[in-house]
């Protein structure tokens, strides 16, 4: 049965309906200012125009977080806010009775999601959902909120340990400075840009205490290690190194002091992320011993120096690709292979010639690399032991911050992913990153909005529906089967046929024609494709796009890499026996995974994780793209808020019910009250055990009621409007 107790239900309303119609009186006669409105559905009407001022009032008046009915609106200060974030305020948060009923706050979701883990009614793991645009805040919320469970979650006996690094709360926030050293880069729009997708899963025992924690992180854009755009950077680590090393280290590693480095562009940039310490110090903590770290960046200032080699057209097709005529390439090349402990002659014949075996004797030929081949090769080669040194550190993190099975029973997910992305030029990273952006919305409108309504409908109840964007033709069109983009792209893939990008415009164009998502290409000259996506329409470029998705390794630079002295190369590139004798007998391999292939695999894997969870959203929002404090720009927050649906969003938080309960727990929980009658006799308990019990004492039976009054009590603003669903 569907119950609904009075008009309006949004979150704030069950803290008090009388509080919430005395602020709108304030608002709408204009007496209260527009910047103490905490929440969004209580703004009148609901519209971009007046949820805009509303958030711009706020901003100004240095308030940052708002509620908008199921959501938080985090509004980047681009300024510290220390005492926003003070263990002390951490810990008022988790204090409070209520504490929806202080200020909005990502400790309130956070409390909030703490609680609901144990909560009688139905304890469930939870997820909370970080999103917006790159700059936005993710990265620092979740941060926070990793920081807010290290405090109120941690365990006491923890505490006891003398040493504050070995405790596990300390261990999972360490992971932070690490993984961000590598996977995150400066880029136009964020100094500080995640590279990376990330799922943190922070591990509860039965007493709600933090035994560990899992990381997951998608589609790591390596690409970056060998080409960055101008005005961006390479990987923070790569910059932490040579500002950082000793005088002892320089030597070692062949970086000299102003060493010149093609992929360590704009390196004159100081950040506050170029601590190359912090980093040290968290991979110790993590376990990495200063042996295995000086490894790591052995190989890291080996990339440097390959990233410094280059090659030379040749004359003559049948020879390979001479170096560029000076001293210094061949020295890169021989420093290269000095720090990555590789042959020399090997490394550069690797990079320059390929070898192709054919026939039933699977002949070996050997074929001279042009000298673009020869760069791509090259990059290759950066591409795969950066990659791979990233999921190594990663599988290290999570060795040293997982709990043993057993001491876990529940989790809160934090899940911090690349917001939606439109550029100029967009190719298969924009495309997955909107793609995992649009099963995200997927999954919010289908919890939020779509089984709100269904239900309603299906409990008869009375209800203006509220026109959310489905995205599913959107879905449809990127990874329906039997045809969409990802298929159409993999299918050429796999028929490994030379097309042009005007050819692949053309057989997505046909093969997907009428598709209401997909957009016309009339103005560009580009072979191009447009998908309108939930936030907008994005033009993706075909050309590379089949090349990208195939992502080939050639089988010679993983050969060569597994002949490499070094022990975390050693680790990062086995050898596998069986590959090696199927390769001798002429077997061919496994079929690789496309990028596309992979990248959908891990997104569903994820979305199955969070379809079994309750899930909180946080959308961050940038209010200016130059990370400039109190500048508010009203039509790029505009362009945000429409991208994420806010307002719908807000229309269905303040009519829909903001509690579910399962028709079975809440008779179990409040079947007791059924039994209740007004005591007769004075006392100090008004109520007492109706039929059957009257061999209770008004003592036991004090006791019995006790906790179940304080219970409800708890509960009771919530469950006024309490939605008690059959089976
Ligand atoms: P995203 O992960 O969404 O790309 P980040 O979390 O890296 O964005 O935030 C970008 C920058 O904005 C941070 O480096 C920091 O300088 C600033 N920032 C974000 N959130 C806050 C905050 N709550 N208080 C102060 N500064 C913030
Ligand atoms: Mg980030």
């Amino acid at each position: 049965m569907l119950q609904q107790v009075n008009g309006h239900s949004s979150v704030s309303d069950a803290q008090g309906g009388e509080s919430f119609r005395e602020d709108l009186q304030e608002f709408l006669s204009g007496e209260a200012p527009l910047h103490q409105l905490d929440d969004l559905t209580k703004v009148n009407p609901v519209t971009l125009e007046t949820v805009l001022r509303c958030l711009q009032a706020r901003y100004m008046a240095d308030t940052f977080y708002t509620n908008a009915g199921c959501t938080l609106v985090a509004l980047n200060p681009f300024k510290p806010v220390p005492q926003l974030y003070s263990p002390e305020l951490m810990r008022e948060y988790h204090a409070a009775p209520q504490p929806q009923k202080l200020k909005p706050h990502i400790f309130t979701v956070g409390e909030q999601t703490y609680r609901n883990v144990k909560s009688l009614i139905e304890p469930v793991n939870q997820s909370i959902i970080v999103s917006g645009e790159s700059g936005a805040g993710k990265t620092w919320t979740s941060r926070c909120l990793m920081k807010f469970y290290a405090v109120v979650a941690a365990s006491p006996t923890s505490w006891d340990s003398h040493k504050i690094a070995e405790r596990i709360e300390q261990r999972i926030l360490n992971s932070n400075p690490v993984m961000e050293a590598f996977g995150n880069a400066c880029t136009l729009r964020n100094n500080n840009s995640s590279r990376f997708g990330k799922f943190i899963q922070l591990q509860l025992n039965s007493a709600q205490q933090m035994t560990g924690a899992a990381v997951q992180t998608y589609l790591l854009e390596k690409t970056r290690v060998a080409c960055q755009a101008s005005s961006e950077r390479n990987f923070h680590i790569f910059y932490q190194m040579c500002k950082g090393a000793s005088a002892d280290e320089r030597l070692q590693w062949h970086l000299p002091k102003g060493a010149a480095f093609s992929w360590l562009p704009n390196s004159e940039r100081t950040l506050e992320e170029d601590c190359f310490e912090v980093t040290r110090e968290a991979m110790l903590h993590l376990g990495i011993e200063t042996p295995t770290q000086n490894n790591v960046f052995k190989v890291l200032a080996g990339l440097l120096h390959l990233g410094n080699i280059r090659f030379a057209d040749s004359e003559d097709e049948a020879q390979p690709c001479q170096l560029m005529d000076d001293a210094k390439c061949e020295g890169s090349v021989r420093t290269s292979a000095l720090l990555l402990l590789l042959p020399e002659d090997p490394l550069l014949e690797t990079l320059r010639i390929r070898t192709i075996r054919a026939g039933r004797q699977q002949q070996v030929f050997r074929k001279p690399c042009s000298r673009a081949e020869c760069d791509t090769r090259r990059d290759c080669l950066a591409k795969l032991v950066y990659s791979r040194l990233f999921d190594w550190l990663v599988s290290v993190i999570n060795s040293s911050i997982c709990a043993d099975p057993s001491s876990w029973s529940t989790f809160i997910g934090l899940l911090d992913v690349y917001g939606f992305e439109s550029f100029p030029h967009n190719s298969l990273e924009q495309l997955c990153i909107n793609y995992a952006n649009e099963k995200l919305q997927q999954h919010f409108v289908a919890h939020y909005l779509r089984a709100q309504q269904e239900e309603y409908t299906v409990e008869g109840l009375e209800w203006s529906f509220v026109n959310y964007q489905d995205n599913q033709t959107c879905l449809d069109l990127i990874e329906g089967s039997p045809l969409s983009i990802c298929s159409l792209i993999n299918e050429e893939c796999r028929l490994n046929r030379p097309s042009s990008a005007a050819q692949l415009q053309t057989r997505i164009e046909s093969a997907l024609a009428g598709r209401p998502c997909l957009g016309h290409n009339k103005l560009s000259r580009e072979p191009s494709f447009i998908v309108v996506h939930y936030a907008g329409p994005v033009r993706y470029h075909t050309a590379g796009l089949v090349e990208k998705n195939k992502d080939p390794i050639p089988p010679e630079l993983t050969r060569l890499l597994q002949q490499s002295q070094d022990p975390v190369l050693k680790v990062l590139f086995p050898t596998d026996p069986e590959e090696k004798s199927q390769e001798e007998q002429g077997q061919s391999r496994a079929p690789v995974l496309t990028v596309v292939s992979k990248f959908k695999a891990s997104l569903e894997q994820l979305l199955q994780v969070l379809h079994r969870t309750t899930p909180h959203y946080i959308r961050c929002i940038k209010p200016n793209g130059q990370g400039q404090a109190q500048t508010f720009l009203r039509e790029e927050v505009l362009s945000q808020l429409e991208a994420c649906g806010l307002v719908e969003t807000i229309h269905i938080s303040a009519a829909g019910f903001p509690i579910r309960v399962s028709h079975q727990n809440f008779v179990e929980r409040y079947e007791l009250l059924r039994r209740l009658r007004p005591r007769t006799s004075p006392g100090p308990c008004s109520l007492s055990l109706d039929e059957g019990r009257s061999e209770w004492s008004p003592h036991t039976e004090e006791a019995a009621l006790q906790p179940l009054l304080q219970d409800i009590l708890r509960t009771l603003p919530a469950l006024t409007q309490a939605a008690a669903i059959p089976g």
